[in-house]
Parts: C-alpha cells; sequence; structure tokens
C-alpha cells in the first residue's frame, strides 16, 4: 500500500537534543560533592554531553563498550548518562557502596573501559586499581586535582577530559535495540546479575511511565530524585525529565531528612522520589521544623513497601503518596497507583486503604500469577501467587547470558509474592524469600512491618523469620524507637491484637538503634536473619 509515515529511531540521543533545543535555559540544579550547590540549564548539560561523546571517542572508545560511573546524583553524572549512552556507548551505573569484591566482579563482568568516580571514592579506587583489569581510563569526577592525580596511575579530570571534545559534535546514528545502559542487581544472593537496556526499551520506559496515570512530570515541575542515580537509573527520572523538560535538582550524597527538606525548600520541588526510608526520615526532620512542605504536591515511593501509616502524614502536608513496583530488571517502573474514576467518591481512609496497594500495570506491562503447581490464577484479590511479568521494558535474557531469564511460554518471575484484583491492582504481599512460613501456613513480613510503624513510638520496623523448633519458622519484630519513646517488648506485641490472627503476630520483639540498609535505603533483612535468626532457639542469638 502507498503512504507511509517517517521512521526515526527511538535513542537517548533524541532525548537530550529535544531538551537541549527546546528547554534549553531551564535550570538544573546540583549539590556537587563538596556539599556546594551549582546551576546549569538543558542547554550546558546537552552541549557538555556531545563533548563528552567525541572525547571518549578520542580516547578511542567504541561502540556499545561499557563507560562506569560510581557517582552520586548531580550534573557531571546527569551529562555522563547522556554523553556515554547518546554516544553509542553503554553507560554502566554501579553502585559504589558494594563490596569491593563484588565491585572488582562488576567492573569486569561488564569489561568496564571508562570509570567515572566522585572524589568520595578516591582512597577505594587508588587501593583495588590495579585489580580493575579491563578499565582503560580511570576519570575523576570533578575539575584538576593535583592531590589526587598522584593516587591512581594515569589519573585523568573530568571537565578536562569534556575540553578535549569537539563543541560542535552531533550525535552519532545509533541502531534502537542497541544496548544504552547497564545495571546489575543487587546480588544479595549470589553475584550480581546484568540487565542491559536499550535504547528502545528506555525510550518506550520514558513515553509510558509519564502518562497521566503515570509520573506526569510536566515542564512546570521541579523534580528531585533522591532515588540514586546508581539505582535502575534512578528509576529512569533523568530521561522523563529530558523529554518534557521539567526542571531537576540533583541532591548529592547528603539525603539525610534534614538536608533533603531544605532541598525541596529552597529550590521549591514539587515532585521528588524516592524509597520508604526517606520519607520516613523527612518525616522527623518535619516534625522538628517549622516548614510546612508548601511546593511538594507529590512524592514517588518505590522499592520497598510504602508504610500506610505515613500516608496520611503526608496528606496533612498536602502531598500525595504515589506508590510503583518495579526492579532492575523492570528498567524499573511496571506499576503505579493512581485512582479510577469511580473512586473519587471514596472516604480518605478507604483512598489510603488503596494506595497501600502498588498499583496498576502501566501500558505495555502484563502480569500473572502461579500458584505452586503452576496454574494461572484468577485475579481475585485474594489470592496470592508468584508475581510474573512481561512488557516492553522488562528483561529477556541477563548481560554476559546465552539462555533466557524466562518461563518456557516467555515470563520473568519476580521473585515477589502477590494478589492482583479485577481491576488489575497488585499489592506484594512479600519476597519469596522474606515471606515466613509457620507451621506450613505463610505470614506477610510486610503486614507485620507495618503494624509496627503505625505505633506512634516506633521509627521503623523489619519482621522477619526466626527459627522454631515445633513451627519451623515464626515471625519475630527488630524495631528502632523514636527519639522520646518508651515503649517496650510487651506493648508492642500487644498492640498486635485485633490486627491480626494472633497466630501471625510476631512472638518476640528486638529493639535495635538502628536497621542494617543497603545503599539503595532497603532494610537488609538477610543480615537481620543471620544476627537474630536463632532468637526463638534456646541458646539462640549468640550473634546478636
Ligand atoms: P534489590 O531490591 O534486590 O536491590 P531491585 O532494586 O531491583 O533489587 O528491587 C526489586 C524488588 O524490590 C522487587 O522485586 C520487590 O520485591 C521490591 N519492591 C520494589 N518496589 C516495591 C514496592 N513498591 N513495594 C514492595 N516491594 C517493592
Amino acid at each position: 500500500m502507498q503512504g507511509q509515515m517517517m521512521e526515526m529511531p527511538l535513542t537517548i540521543g533524541s532525548l537530550i537534543t529535544h531538551a537541549e533545543r527546546y528547554h534549553a535555559k531551564t535550570e538544573i540544579i546540583s549539590v556537587e560533592t563538596s556539599g556546594e550547590r551549582t546551576t546549569t540549564d538543558w542547554g550546558s548539560v546537552g552541549a557538555n554531553a556531545r563533548r563528552l561523546a567525541s572525547a571518549l571517542r578520542k580516547l578511542g572508545v567504541t561502540d556499545g563498550e561499557r563507560c562506569a560511573t560510581m557517582a552520586w546524583n548531580n550534573r557531571r553524572h546527569l551529562e555522563i548518562y547522556f554523553g556515554v549512552s547518546g554516544g553509542g556507548m553503554v553507560c554502566h551505573t554501579i553502585n559504589p557502596r558494594l563490596a569491593s569484591e563484588q565491585l572488582v566482579f562488576v567492573a569486569g563482568d561488564a569489561q568496564d573501559q571508562v570509570l567515572f568516580f566522585e572524589v568520595t571514592f578516591l582512597p577505594l579506587i587508588a587501593e583495588i586499581q590495579s585489580q580493575l583489569e579491563t578499565v582503560k581510563h580511570f576519570v575523576l569526577m570533578g575539575p584538576r586535582d593535583d592531590a589526587a592525580a598522584g593516587q591512581v596511575e594515569g589519573l585523568m579530570f573530568y571537565d578536562e577530559l569534556v575540553a578535549t571534545g569537539d563543541a560542535d559534535a552531533q550525535w552519532p546514528e545509533v541502531d534502537e535495540r542497541a544496548a544504552s545502559s547497564l545495571c546489575y542487581t543487587s546480588g544479595t544472593t549470589g553475584n550480581p546479575k546484568g540487565v542491559l537496556y536499550s535504547h528502545r526499551s528506555t525510550v518506550m520506559h520514558t513515553l509510558v511511565a509519564n502518562q497521566p496515570d503515570g509520573l506526569a512530570i510536566s515542564a512546570q515541575d521541579t523534580v528531585l530524585p533522591v532515588v540514586p542515580m546508581f539505582h535502575v537509573n534512578a528509576w529512569g527520572v533523568p530521561y522523563v525529565a529530558a523529554a518534557n523538560g521539567c526542571k531537576l535538582v540533583l541532591p548529592g550524597p547528603n539525603l539525610g531528612g534534614e538536608a533533603i527538606l531544605k532541598l525541596i525548600d529552597d529550590t521549591e520541588t514539587t515532585l521528588a522520589l524516592g524509597v520508604p526510608t526517606i520519607w520516613m526520615n523527612l518525616l522527623a526532620a518535619l516534625e522538628a521544623s517549622d516548614s510546612k512542605l508548601p511546593s511538594l504536591t507529590r512524592t514517588m515511593v518505590g522499592g520497598a513497601p510504602l508504610p500506610p501509616s505515613i500516608i496520611p502524614k503526608f496528606a496533612a502536608y498536602g502531598v500525595e503518596l504515589l506508590h510503583a513496583w518495579g526492579m532492575t530488571e523492570t528498567s524499573p517502573v511496571a506499576t503505579l497507583n493512581q485512582f479510577l474514576q469511580r473512586h473519587s467518591v471514596l472516604s480518605d481512609d478507604e483512598k489510603t486503604e488503596l494506595r497501600t496497594g502498588q498499583g496498576r500495570p502501566l501500558y505495555g506491562v502484563d502480569l500473572r500469577l502461579l500458584d505452586e503447581n503452576g496454574g494461572v490464577i484468577p485475579h481475585d484479590g485474594k489470592t496470592q501467587g508468584d508475581l510474573q511479568v512481561r512488557g516492553h521494558w522488562v528483561v529477556k535474557s541477563y548481560f554476559g547470558k546465552d539462555s533466557d531469564a524466562l518461563t518456557e511460554d516467555g515470563w520473568f518471575d519476580t521473585g515477589d509474592v502477590s494478589t492482583i484484583d479485577e481491576d488489575g491492582y497488585m499489592i506484594i504481599r512479600d519476597r519469596s524469600k522474606d515471606i515466613i512460613k509457620s507451621g506450613g501456613e505463610w505470614i506477610s513480613t510486610v503486614e507485620l512491618e507495618n503494624i509496627a510503624i503505625s505505633h506512634p513510638q516506633i521509627a521503623n520496623a523489619a519482621a522477619i523469620a526466626a527459627r522454631h523448633e515445633t513451627w519451623d519458622e515464626r515471625p519475630i519484630v527488630i524495631a528502632v524507637k523514636t527519639a522520646a519513646a518508651t515503649v517496650e517488648e510487651a506493648e508492642l506485641l500487644a498492640f498486635y491484637k485485633g490486627k491480626v490472627p494472633s497466630w501471625q503476630a510476631p512472638d518476640a520483639v528486638i529493639f535495635v538503634d538502628a536497621l542494617p540498609m543497603g545503599a539503595t535505603g532497603k532494610v537488609q533483612k538477610n543480615e537481620l536473619r543471620k544476627q537474630f535468626g536463632s532468637h526463638l532457639i534456646e541458646g539462640g542469638d549468640t550473634n546478636a
């Protein structure tokens, strides 16, 4: 048939080209590693990204080669995102808090050629440089620093490297199916696995995750990704921001409640994104301040379950919490909790209840639940099963692996246990490795944690399985008290009465000063199980 539409590749270069051309003067505020706040704009970020791509080519880096970062959220990291991927190379964002053996493993597995890193990691890189065998170029993210120069052999400086690139360099033509970026899973069990995103999957995710029932970021927003740029590409926010020309605030290394509160107020942030701990810390800072968070209208919360008790607390400041679910393998956004038209008549309590879940799938994402025999479970909102997913921005096979990561019929098994109702609202009941099996019955750790956190004197809590002689496993809760709290174990145990069936209530509460957190702000339950897993066994807790 005659008559066709144009076809233009869906590339990361096209996103930054749009921002540079149509939103050149829109500001990007960046907290540098020194703590200094600087201001740039999309025009300068785009120009520096093009120059960086050209400089990397001059160094001899070729199509598809991996350039790694160990970096905080700041403007140089943003330029590297676009410069590396837009230039046809692959941006590998390393989680800088990995143990040094895992760091050496991921850099070697990815065969990183270039490593951009913050001054924070200079001593570490100096120590492990000889083990980073594939890395040819070490680049400190900043201007020339003579004191640093002697510490890492051949050290280059980001600002000098960018200056060697051509100012009028243009983006190369890149196949939209080519790889653009590489993220590793956290590797709590075994070595991390690489998930390789393509230009096409990234642009599709950018377009769909920002629908009105998605992030809904507009050119009128000021957006603060507290979620690290090394955690699944800050949930795709840098790309959405470029495509929509919003003002961006990059918070640097200090993500504590007070620092984030000040940044939100100073920059008049309208949307912020991060894991639940970030918002719990922000609430604590708010209570100790006079701020009423006047600019913030919404936050996106994901990465771990949102404790329902914080929803009304934020509502009191006029802030809506948007709960979302995803994983490294899903780029990450797969479901988002937005209401349907008929929900407008619900009471505030009913709305809070609905918001507790992880929401509905975006267009382009499909979900299903399987029972233990592999049978597909109906979406009745009650029956829980293993959550599987498929879609345009879901992994097919891990980086460097021949075999598919999928089931025989093409679905990815998430490792989460969920329910889904007939509208598609999905609720994560637990991760299959965390759920407690007590005398053959399942107990959700998420539910027990949410109850503990709703106690006014509890700042944070994690429920874990403790080994038990009769029941195999029983729940125990590890909790952190608020500053002036007087609550004791018996009171918190009694707090569960009437909220869960008595056999699901925890057997013990252990108070600690802080919960072990991973670099992405998630509680490390495997650490807690190591420490407290024998608490209910005679002579247990020897490590506690
Ligand atoms: P890891 O947690 O292993 O570092 P990811 O960052 O990819 O890796 O996390 C994916 C997992 O995080 C999901 O499989 C799920 O268990 C959990 N998760 C993500 N978002 C949510 C959420 N909103 N509620 C509950 N769990 C979540």
